[in-house]
């Protein structure tokens, strides 16, 4: 068990786990729900705060996957909840497909304003990074009038017929759906070389790609950084090409690697972004954000009956405020932190096989699948909740509000649990 504690940003469990309510709840949920879930264990959320979730039992668990990297400025953040709450007093739906309405051109012009070129962009609004990525795909395609696509093995872009013919990150997500989207070949991940050297000379003609799409680091496949010259490569291709280049975004931006967009680590250039995840606090939006001279589709080409419904837009507006506001810092600043005291805890465990990240995306690599998922299940029990990502990696992505009580506090669970079951 963690050391006792008492402070409201600090874990405590106070039942066998599941406790009594979260069992009733997990046998309903196994009558009723889709087989196709993988809860990794069984918490039973009923509120969150900051990063902390509480069960219905009342066991307080510090949450370092934050919904799947979602929850950017922590649970219920008392200004996103504040700004939901008016928008959804005043206008909770429209349809931006055949009408307007202000939130709408404010978030593309603040997102615009993010992007490092100080270009001109435009934004299509869809509900979840899937959608922005089967966006992106239909939108290079039609730009470029070309058919194919260059992405990367273990990749994740999303689970719709278009993003999962991309993704590439476990057999299971695409085993029983084929056939899939035809004209995705897909390269090692961090070997631009092999997209010139091999691809282009035995399979794919360049001429026929309409874009390259990439994660700037990985995510569902194992928190993986690429060496510095990947991206750089890819652009360097793509330009001589005339090939497009998306950049997904979905789980590393909105401040996650400690800058706004993973990509700004890197010299790298996207014609193409897709964002979702942390870009609401939790509410539904995905964003696929092109250059203007890019987006020539006309009315009808695209479009969404929910996509960018005024309250996601507006939960989006107040955590963009809170992220430029200090958040994107924290996250640089407390992912560096935990890398360090995760090294270190790695000098002297030897279970762990990697740690390494950006701000507060960070992969934290075990000996074996069995024991990374041992040590997941064992984080569970004392308080901390923590997901896998590849092979045999934990991920730490934990609301970019934490402070640094939660993440030594985090890793001294990290290191009991490794102790306990290594
Ligand atoms: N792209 C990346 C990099 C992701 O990590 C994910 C989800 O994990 C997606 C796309 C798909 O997003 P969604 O589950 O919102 O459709």
């Amino acid at each position: 068990m963690a050391a006792k504690v008492s402070s409201d940003k600090l874990p405590q469990i106070v039942t066998d786990l599941p406790g009594p309510n979260a069992r009733k709840v997990v046998e309903s949920d196994h009558q009723y729900i889709s087989l196709s879930y993988t809860r990794s264990y069984p918490l039973v959320a009923k509120s969150g705060r900051g990063a902390i979730v509480e069960d219905v039992d009342g066991n307080r668990f510090l949450d370092f996957s934050a919904g799947i990297a979602v929850c950017s400025t922590g649970h219920c953040h008392p200004d996103v909840v504040g700004a939901i709450q008016k928008q959804a007093e005043s206008l909770i739906h429209m349809s931006g497909t055949d009408f307007y309405y202000p939130q709408m051109p404010q978030l593309a012009k603040k997102l615009e304003s993010l992007m490092p070129d100080g270009k001109s962009w435009r934004c299509f609004f869809g509900n979840s990074g899937a959608e922005a990525i089967e966006a992106a795909m239909k939108l290079a395609r039609y730009f470029t009038g070309r058919w194919q696509f260059i992405a990367c093995h273990s990749s994740f872009h999303g689970r719709t017929m278009g993003a999962l013919s991309l993704t590439s990150s476990k057999p299971v997500q695409r085993k029983g759906f084929g056939p899939l989207v035809p004209g995705v070949t897909h390269i090692p991940y961090g070997n631009a070389t092999y997209l010139e050297d091999v691809v282009f000379k035995t399979t794919v003609n360049p001429n026929e790609v309409a874009a390259i799409i990439v994660e700037p680091i990985q995510g569902e496949g194992g928190y993986i950084v690429p060496p510095p010259d990947f991206l750089p490569g890819l652009e360097r291709i793509a330009r001589k090409h005339g090939i497009l280049l998306v950049v997904d975004e979905v789980q590393s931006g909105m401040g996650r690697s400690g800058k706004m967009f993973a990509f700004e680590h890197f010299h790298f250039h996207p014609d193409i972004v897709a964002i979702a995840k942390g870009i609401a606090s939790g509410m539904p939006l995905g964003v696929m954000m092109a250059h203007s001279e890019i987006m020539t589709w006309p009315p009808g080409a695209h479009a969404s009956t929910f996509g960018g419904n005024p309250v996601c837009l507006a939960a989006a507006l107040e955590t963009i405020r809170l992220l430029e506001d200090g958040y994107v810092a924290n996250s640089a600043k407390i992912g560096d932190f935990l890398q360090e005291k995760l090294k270190r805890l790695m000098e002297r465990q030897p279970a762990i096989t990697d740690v390494r990240g950006r701000g507060l995306m960070i992969g934290v690599q075990l000996k074996s699948h069995e024991l990374r998922d041992s040590v997941i299940d064992e984080c569970f029990r004392r308080g901390l909740l923590v997901l896998g990502a590849g092979a045999s990696t934990i991920r730490l992505s934990p609301p970019l509000i934490i402070d640094e009580e939660q993440a030594d506090f985090a890793v001294e669970i990290l290191s009991n649990a490794i102790e306990a079951v290594a």
